[in-house]
Parts: structure tokens; C-alpha cells; sequence
């Protein structure tokens, strides 16, 4: 029977680009999904940008730009990476797109005609200056354990202490770096721990074949309530107030979904999209019990499609997952990968450096298993994989042989094979089987070794019967000839055989593989027929060894993006006009006060050579005392526009120096010009 797939990868959050390990999941999925299509499955392979949610409008309201505009322009750089590594989705779409708006909207009314939806006023800390509730990410304090400063809302990176944002000493909001009050807030709730949600969610992750077993094990713990009544599943907090960008909860003027309620939405509104363009019906399709729904998510977000998500879509009365494969995280030569400790790797480097994609896929296919584990990204291990079995074990194959058949043979194969030969292919062709239940459980590293044993046994097989010297004496009588024949005929079919077998892995080399054999697409069900006195072409070169020289170049600017100067990348370069138009003049700070309703600001009174002195506002409060700078030489900006501001103008800015996150890494140094400069000189 044709197995029906719909089959996801986890929705990228949409507020940069791509990393590793995305790719890593992609790859995944994809090598899984290719496979299912070689097997004559049909798929239906979708993911979409994941649209919403706090930190995209803050980073939007950063850039200057409407969240939709700041989406679209990440959405636009995704497909050079998709594209790059041969990530072949049928569909892309957005969280934010109508269909997922619809859907999210429909399944939410459903769940409250359910009566699984509750309101609660819940207390949260809301910052003043920006207007807006704050989720715990944005607020930073000391821990209340341990009194380390700057730690998150959530727990204490010094103690390992887990809090809520109100237990942390002298709080403030990284976004505006106010204090931040406590307000009360009406929200709704998923009512997880209703008895039919409870009972719904313990049947369906039990369910065999559903979750692999340490996902399972993990989840049991969820479940559990101990004789005080603590544990067991907690009510889910589905609602966020705005300004968001979101989707509004219907009838809830100023409440929006969180962004985890309707970002698993989006599977099935990539889905519909798709199938919406196809002129397909999406009910209809969903209502098909046949189909399979199959999500590969990472080992961080197990919880949302485990239990979350199967409750949303069973008590809306919807089809839930079949099955979830969760994956372990890429780490790169046994480091966490971690951007800010530079050992990121950048997919896009990777390849415009050059590097084949497909070498990439291999390797990620070779170490990847079907179970939660980290796996490593490791220079030279990576460079051995490729040059020694890629290269080394499969590549070499056709590019002994293939030269004989053209040149002594004009390109045609033997019809019949002698019985050693036919035995070689024979096992290869028993493995079929065996490969493609791997590739079903997702054993892709098993997949990949049994390949690479079956390449052994095709390079023993050429070292044994030596075409090269069978070249030599076949000048000599038409045995020898034939026998060149024969060997060389075995060797092309059996680089027919590894080439179907590794096609999932790499489909742009299978792709040149079947045109220079010139054969119809591989599919599995082609490992048991033999190509018979076939006619080839000229074999090209297929794929290169990797110079460790690349990869050096990869690893290296990494680390030199890392930890920019002053901790931004100096700005794009500027030509002396552009400097010169900047008048910068040395100012005699010849008085400083305080500004009445202000925590940030003082006034400079500036004699800058002129007949009257300036006015400025400064944001220096919190790191000079008015009396300290009073007398003091320093540099200013002297023809920039005067700005009104809510105490009066400005005219002209001093200049101090910052760190670029200042919370972080706090101090604000003003300039301070030597000896002997007098007010109105220009600095040039
Ligand atoms: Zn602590």
C-alpha cells in the first residue's frame, strides 16, 4: 500500500537567519522524505517561518521596520540556504499568512466550546516606559539565592536557582532599562490539567511507534503527582496582552495567542497552502485516515508537540500526530554551539566558500541515528568521511571502470556477467531490504556504514581482478578482453546499486550519476534490475576530495566574529566627505546641572568659542556628577540639527564612549580633549 505522508520540520523562528542546526534537522527530514519517495510514497513535505511573538517585534521596532516588513525580509534570505542544501520542501509558508490565522482562530473556539479554555488575572511586570508587559526574557536582576547580578527572570546562571521575574532583587527591563512595575493582567488558559486531557495525552504518547523511548521516559515524569497533589500537568498560559504581534484571541479585544499556540499551527497551514495550489481539499486530504502526520522537531521543544499540540488538535477534533522523532543538537567539535562563544558555523560560509553541500549531507547523514543524541561536527573527522568513503570507497568505483567501457567498449556494457561478478551483485542487491528499513527507522548512520561495507566489497573485487592490468594484456586475445568487459561491468552496476542506495543522501550527485549512465531517476524498487548490455556516457568527474584548508577558512572567522570590538561590527566604510561633514569642535563644559524629571539626563552649558554658549542634553547621569564635569575640555557636535526634546532644545550632542550593550557590560566615558585646546577648534 502507498504510505500517505505529511511530514514537517520545526518552524523556524523568524527573527534571523538560519544556523547549523537547522540545517542539521533539514537534512534530516529531508534525506527521510527523498527516501519515502523513492519508495513510492507519497509526501507532502512543508515547513513555514515562525511569524510571531515578542522578540520579533522588538527586533522589527529595532530595525525600524513593521514586523510583517522585518519577517518578509528574513523569509527572503531562506531560500539560498534551502536551495544551497538541497532541502526540497513542496511548500513555505508564514505563521502570519491567513490560513494560519483561520486555523488558529477556528481551533480555539474549538477547545472553549470544549470548555477547555479559562481566564485568570494573573499578576506580571510590565515595563512603564514601553508600555507593554514584559515577558521573562526581557527582564534581567539579581538573583534572590545567590544576589549575582544581571541574571534573567527565569533562573540564576551562577546558583542554578529557578524563580519567577517578581522574586528577582532591584529588577529591570533590558528593553527600556526602567524598573519595572507589577499590573495585573486578565489571561487565558488551556486547561491541561482537565481529567480529559490528562487521560487523552497518557494514552496517546503510550502509544506504540508514536515517540521514540527516552521521549517517552521523559514524559512519563510529567504525568506524575506525588502524595502532596504537586506535579502532573499544569494549566497552559495561551494568551499574551498587546502590543503583540499575533494572532487576537476572537472575541478578547487587546489579547493575542502566544506565539507557541498557533507557531504548530502553521504545519497545517503550510499544508493547506499547498494543497490550496494544487486545487486539492485540505478537510478532505486531513480526513484521510491513511495519512500519516510525521513531525521532526529538536530535543528543546519535545513538551509543545507532545502535549500542547496533540491536546489542541484532539479536542478540536482534529487528526493528531502519528509520530513526533525528536533529534539531539549539533555540536561542533564537542562545544555546545553557541554563537556568542564563536562556535557557530555559518551555513551560508559553508557555502560560498566553496564547499559541497552534499559532503555536508553525507556526513550529517553518517552520524545521525534514530535516537535523542548530540552529534559532533568535527574538522578532521569530517574531512575523513568525506575523502575516505565518499571519495575513497564510492567515487573511485566508476572512475576506474567507466574510462575501459569507453574507450575499449564504446560506452556499451556487457550484456552477462561472469558468476563472481554476478554474486557481488547479488548481495548487493540482497541489502536492498536491510537499507531501506534503516532509512525508514532513521538509522542513517547504520544506512551510511552499510553502504560504505558493500563499497568494500565492490573495491576488493576490482583489487582482486585488476581491470588495469587486464587493460594491459587484453591487447593480447578476445578472453582477456572480455574479462575486462566483465569486470568493468560489474563495477558499473555496482556504482548503480551504491548510488540508489546513498540517492536519499545525495540527490544532486545521483542526479549527474543518471545522466552520465543514462538511466530514468533511481528508485528502490531498481536495485533488482540489471542494466544488460547498456550503452553509457562518458563519465565525468563527479565529486572532489576536500582540502582540510577549506575548512580551516570556515572554522576561523567565526571565531573573529565572536566577540566584535566594543561588541558591534565597526560600521560600513565612509569616505572623508562623509567625516568631514560631521563639525566636531572642542566645548569648555562650563556648567552642568541636573534636569528636574529626568534619571538620565544633565544640561551642559558649552562655550564653544561663540558669542553665546550652547545648551545640550546629555544621557551621562548615571556615570558623572554635574560638579565633576564642570571646567572639563571635551568634543562636540556642532552642527548637528538642534532636537527639541520633552525639556527643552538641544543644541549639539557631546560625545561619550559605550559599550554596545551597555546592560551588559555597563560604562559611559565622555571625551576629554588634552591641555592646551581651547574652545571652537575643529577636531580633524
Ligand atoms: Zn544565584
Amino acid at each position: 500500500m502507498t504510505r500517505k505522508l505529511f511530514v514537517t520540520t520545526a518552524l523556524p523562528y523568524a527573527n534571523g537567519p538560519f544556523h547549523i542546526g537547522h540545517m542539521m534537522e533539514y537534512i534530516q527530514a529531508d534525506i527521510w522524505v527523498r527516501f519515502q519517495r523513492m519508495v513510492g510514497s507519497e509526501v507532502n513535505f512543508v515547513c513555514a517561518d515562525d511569524a510571531h511573538g515578542a522578540p520579533i517585534m522588538i527586533s522589527a521596532d529595532k530595525a525600524g521596520k513593521t514586523p510583517q516588513e522585518f519577517v518578509a525580509g528574513i523569509a527572503a534570505g531562506r531560500a539560498q540556504y534551502l536551495d544551497g542544501f538541497h532541502i526540497a520542501f513542496d511548500n513555505w509558508h508564514s505563521t502570519d499568512a491567513p490560513e494560519n490565522h483561520e486555523l488558529a482562530r477556528d481551533i480555539y473556539r474549538a477547545l472553549k466550546a470544549n470548555g477547555l479554555i479559562a481566564t485568570r488575572t494573573i499578576e506580571q511586570f510590565f515595563d512603564p516606559v514601553k508600555g507593554m508587559f514584559l515577558p521573562d526574557r526581557y527582564i534581567k536582576g539579581e538573583c534572590p539565592k545567590c544576589g549575582t547580578k544581571e541574571q534573567y527572570g527565569d533562573n540564576c546562571e551562577n546558583c542554578g536557582a529557578v524563580y519567577s521575574p517578581t522574586d528577582l532583587k532591584n529588577p529591570f527591563s533590558t528593553l527600556s532599562g526602567a524598573q519595572p512595575v507589577l499590573k495585573n493582567s486578565e489571561h487565558y488558559f488551556f486547561k491541561l490539567s482537565d481529567a480529559r486531557c490528562v487521560e487523552f495525552l497518557q494514552s496517546w504518547t503510550q502509544t506504540p511507534g508514536r515517540l521514540q523511548s527516552e521521549v517517552l521516559n521523559k514524559i512519563k515524569e510529567w504525568f506524575v503527582v506525588d502524595e502532596q497533589g504537586q506535579g502532573g500537568l499544569n494549566d497552559w498560559d495561551i494568551s499574551r496582552d498587546a502590543p503583540y504581534f499575533g494572532i487576537e484571541i476572537p472575541d478578547a479585544p487587546g489579547k493575542y495567542f502566544y506565539v507557541w499556540l498557533d507557531a504548530p499551527v502553521g504545519y497545517l497551514a503550510s499544508l493547506k497552502n499547498l494543497l490550496g495550489k494544487r486545487g486539492q481539499d485540505f478537510n478532505a486530504y486531513m480526513a484521510d485516515p491513511d495519512v500519516e502526520q510525521v513531525h521532526f522537531i529538536g530535543k528543546d521543544i519535545v513538551t509543545f508537540h507532545t502535549l500542547f499540540w496533540p491536546a489542541m488538535l484532539h479536542f478540536s477534533g482534529r487528526k493528531t500526530p502519528n509520530h513526533v522523532h525528536v533529534h539531539g543538537f549539533l555540536q561542533l567539535s564537542g562545544e555546545k554551539m553557541s554563537k556568542s562563544r564563536g562556535t557557530g558555523l555559518s551555513p551560508l560560509r559553508y557555502l560560498e566558500l566553496g564547499l559541497n553541500a552534499e559532503w555536508m549531507r553525507y556526513y550529517i547523514a553518517a552520524k545521525l541515528n534514530s535516537h535523542v543524541e548530540d552529534i559532533d561536527l568535527n574538522p578532521a573527522d569530517f574531512v575523513a568521511r568525506v575523502n575516505s568513503d565518499l571519495i575513497g570507497k564510492y567515487i573511485n568505483i566508476a572512475s576506474r571502470a567507466a574510462g575501459f567501457i569507453s574507450k575499449r567498449f564504446a560506452g556499451k556494457l556487457s550484456a552477462e556477467v561472469g558468476i563472481e561478478g554476478s554474486e557481488l551483485l547479488a548481495v548487493m542487491r540482497a541489502k536492498r531490504q536491510t537499507i531501506a528499513a534503516l532509512y525508514d527507522e532513521r538509522e542513517l548512520g547504520k544506512a551510511m556504514r552499510e553502504v560504505m561495507l558493500l563499497a568494500d566489497s565492490v573495491n576488493e573485487f576490482v583489487d582482486t581482478h585488476k581491470p588495469w592490468e587486464l587493460a594491459k594484456q587484453a591487447g593480447q586475445g578476445t578472453a582477456n578482453s572480455d574479462a575486462l568487459h566483465d569486470v568493468c561491468t560489474v563495477c558499473i552496476e555496482a556504482f548503480r546499486l551504491l548510488t540508489l542506495y546513498l540517492k536519499p543522501v545525495l540527490p544532486a550527485l545521483a542526479a549527474q550519476v543518471e545522466a552520465f549512465l543514462r538511466i530514468e531517476p533511481l528508485k528502490f524498487a531498481d536495485a533488482d534490475r540489471a542494466l544488460g548490455a547498456h550503452s553509457i556516457g562518458e563519465y565525468q568527474h563527479l565529486m572532489q576530495r576536500i582540502d582540510p584548508k577549506q575548512l580551516d577558512a570556515l572554522f576561523e572567522p567565526a571565531a573573529v566574529e565572536a566577540s566584535p570590538p566594543g561588541g558591534e561590527p565597526v560600521a560600513a566604510e565612509i569616505k572623508i566627505d562623509d567625516f568631514t561633514k560631521v563639525d566636531l569642535r572642542i566645548a569648555k563644559i562650563v556648567h552642568a546641572q541636573r534636569v528636574e524629571g529626568s534619571t538620565k539626563l544633565l544640561q551642559l552649558t558649552l562655550d564653544v568659542g561663540e558669542a553665546t554658549p550652547r545648551k545640550v542634553f546629555s544621557g551621562i547621569q548615571s556615570a558623572y556628577q554635574p560638579e565633576q564635569l564642570t571646567g572639563k575640555f571635551t568634543i562636540m557636535v556642532a552642527n548637528l540639527a538642534p532636537r527639541k526634546m520633552k525639556f527643552g532644545v538641544s543644541e549639539g550632542m557631546v560625545l561619550a564612549a559605550s559599550h554596545a550593550d551597555e546592560k551588559a557590560n555597563p560604562g559611559l566615558y565622555i571625551l576629554e580633549a588634552w591641555p592646551g585646546a581651547t574652545p571652537g577648534l575643529r577636531v580633524r
